[in-house]
Order: C-alpha cells, then sequence, then structure tokens
C-alpha cells in the first residue's frame, strides 16, 4: 500500500497545456476518482503516474520517494488500460497469469489464482481462447483479471469497464469495489460516468482543462458542487439550472418564484435537483409551467415541464400520469436542497 503524491504536475504537448499545476494527494488505501468529460486529462495524469508519460514539470511522489525517473515496471502498479494492452499469442490464461509468472511464482500456485480471478470476472469458460477470439468486453475482463490477480502497491485503472454491456458493468463495479474493501490497495480509477465515479470513489477529483476544479467525497460533491461545471455534471439527470435574479428574498424566472435566503442580485443561476423537487396541487407552488414530456423509468417518472423556454425536470412517482400541455406545479421537497450559483463565474454563492 502507498501514498501517491502529485506535487505541481505539469504535462504538456509541444505548445499545448493538457495537465497543469495538479497538487494531488491519494492517501494510502483510498479509491480516488478522477472524473472529467473527455480531453479533460485524466488519462494523461494517470499515464503520469504509470511512468508511461513524461512529466514536464513537478514531483511525483510514491511512499514518500520521489519517482519521476523511475520506469514503470519499478513502482509495483498494476495497470488497467482502454485499449487492454493483452499479448495476442497468449491464451487468457497465460494472460491473467503473466504478472505471476514474471514475479516467479510457482506453476500449481499461478494456476489456482489465475482460476479464483477468472472466475471473479466471469472468465474461467473462457480461459483457452486467444484474445483474437474475445468479445471487447470479454478483452476488458482480462486486462481487469490480470491487474487483479496480484496485490500490488497500487491500481491504476483506465475506464476499466466502459465496454462492458450495462448488466455485467454494474456487477463487476460491486466486484471492484468488495475488492478495494478487502485488499484496500491504493486505487486511482478514471471515468467519464459520474454513476461510476460517485459509487466506487472515497473521493472524486473532478478535472476540468487539464486542472482539478473539486476534490471531495462523492456525498460532497453531490450536495454542495463548487461550480455550475461540477453541479451540471454529477447527477442524473442533471441537476436544473435556471437562470433568475434575486429581490426581496424571493428567486425570479420565468415559471419560478422561490422563497430563498439570500440577499438581491441580478444574473444568479439557481440549482435544484429532479429529486430535490415534488409534484404538487399548490396554486401558489414556487414553479409552475406546462407539462412537457413524461419519462416512466421504473421505480418514477421524469416530469418535464417548460415554460417560456425554462425547462425544469423533477422525478415523480411511478404512477403519475398526465396529458401533455396541462400545468403541473412543483415545489421543492421538505429538505430539498437550493443551490445558487454567479452567472458570469459560474461560482457558488451559498
Ligand atoms: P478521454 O476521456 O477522452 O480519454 P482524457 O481526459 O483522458 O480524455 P487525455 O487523454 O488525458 O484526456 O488528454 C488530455 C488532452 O491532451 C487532450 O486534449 C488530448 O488531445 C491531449 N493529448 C493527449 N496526448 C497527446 C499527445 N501525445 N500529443 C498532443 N496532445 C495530446
Amino acid at each position: 500500500m502507498a501514498e501517491v503524491r502529485l506535487v505541481d504536475i505539469e504535462k504538456r504537448y509541444g505548445a499545448f497545456h493538457a495537465v497543469k499545476k495538479q497538487n494531488l494527494t491519494i492517501e494510502e488505501g483510498e479509491f480516488l476518482v478522477l472524473l472529467g468529460p473527455s480531453g479533460c486529462g485524466k488519462t494523461t495524469t494517470m499515464r503520469m503516474i504509470a511512468g508511461l508519460e513524461d512529466i514536464t514539470s513537478g514531483d511525483l511522489m510514491i511512499a514518500g520517494q520521489r519517482v519521476n525517473d523511475k520506469p514503470p515496471k519499478d513502482r509495483d502498479i498494476a495497470m488497467v488500460f482502454q485499449n487492454y494492452g493483452l499479448y495476442p499469442h497468449m491464451s487468457v490464461e497465460q494472460n491473467i497469469g503473466y504478472p505471476l509468472k514474471l514475479r516467479g511464482v510457482d506453476k500449481a500456485t499461478r494456476t489456482k489464482q489465475v482460476r479464483e480471478t477468472a472466475e471473479k470476472v466471469e472468465l474461467e469458460a473462457l480461459l483457452k481462447r486467444r484474445p483474437s477470439e474475445l468479445s471487447g468486453g470479454q478483452r476488458q475482463r482480462v486486462a481487469l483479471a490480470r491487474a487483479i490477480v496480484r496485490t500490488p502497491k497500487i491500481f491504476l485503472m483506465d475506464e476499466p469497464l466502459s465496454n462492458l454491456d450495462a448488466k455485467l458493468r454494474v456487477s463487476m463495479r460491486a466486484e471492484l469495489k468488495h475488492l478495494h474493501h478487502e485488499l484496500g490497495v491504493t486505487t486511482v480509477f478514471v471515468t467519464h460516468d459520474q454513476m461510476e465515479a460517485m459509487t466506487l470513489a472515497t473521493r472524486v477529483a473532478v478535472m476540468r482543462d487539464g486542472q482539478i476544479v473539486q476534490l471531495d467525497t462523492p456525498k460532497k460533491i453531490y450536495s454542495e458542487p463548487v461550480n455550475l461545471f461540477v453541479a451540471g455534471f454529477i447527477g442524473s439527470p442533471s441537476m436544473n439550472l435556471i437562470e433568475g435574479a434575486i429581490a426581496g428574498g424571493q428567486f425570479t424566472a420565468p415559471g419560478v418564484q422561490m422563497p430563498v435566503d439570500a440577499p438581491d442580485r441580478a444574473d444568479v443561476v439557481l440549482g435544484i435537483r429532479p429529486e430535490d423537487l415534488e409534484l404538487t396541487q399548490s396554486t401558489d407552488a414556487p414553479i409552475s409551467g406546462a407539462l412537457y414530456a413524461l419519462e416512466l423509468t421504473g421505480d418514477s417518472t421524469l416530469v418535464t415541464l417548460r415554460e417560456k423556454g425554462t425547462s425544469i425536470c423533477a422525478r415523480g412517482p411511478a404512477e403519475f400520469e398526465a396529458a401533455i400541455n396541462t400545468r403541473c406545479m412543483l415545489a421543492p421537497k421538505p429538505g430539498g436542497r437550493v443551490h445558487l450559483f454567479d452567472k458570469t463565474s459560474g461560482e457558488r454563492l451559498d
């Protein structure tokens, strides 16, 4: 187990600044998720930790030692990358067992460990196949199995579940979570899937344009996003973000008249999550609009209202039914959280 520390880490590709002055301490035993949209620098950060990418400037420390110039094989890291990196001439069994072979583990122990690991990722029936005879999702599971077959100091995982179908993705997620609980190995996990980040992480680092914009527990990222970018990125469906103004303790926008505990201010964005709203019959409800769409998700119905260009989504009960264009009213649920942001800077106000 080991702490990983990035001190003023930068990465430039020529004139392009891919990672900017990154400072981050990944604590021993932590499951840290790097989350952000495509191109924000997640993979580059991960590849620098792995030693697969030169660091332009700054210090990378693993277990208190500066490792900028240490080759990947000397960092005691196990990696899973998007492009699998499997050996084409080896069987699934040999691929999974390779890290053990490299470390001189005897054949009988290897066979046993490979079988146990293959079971965890549901690959036991495919051990004799070559990577070319597997689907993308199966290859991804081989790469995952090869990483978890031994216990390294650090796991680095770059979108290791991205090619799996929805059901397998959820079961592998639980498997990874259990594995982390069992082994307690420091893990850095890259994803652009906020649900994966929320469910797996001890802390999430939300990245944008080569920088970390918020580093917090999943709970805090969800309940107190620091700016509009994080607010809109976390949650599904995403937070309603409504542009308006505050005067006399009231936020006003088309279809919205919501009491808020904040001083007068123009150019404000009010944020409220669909799950923090409820349908109401009250005619003086803070939000009203014409019903635009109803989407049954199984355990609930997503209710979208539109009013003069403002669109608001609420998570209502599964049984809710109404005709399109009916006038509907919404109010924050008791305890439902209202967020306020500055429209220009995007920063959180409360
Ligand atoms: P994704 O989710 O799409 O994998 P990411 O957040 O992992 O994205 P990176 O792969 O880290 O993003 O890339 C960060 C930025 O650096 C991108 O704009 C990318 O185009 C750029 N980049 C990456 N590798 C190189 C390279 N070898 N040369 C020049 N630019 C690069």
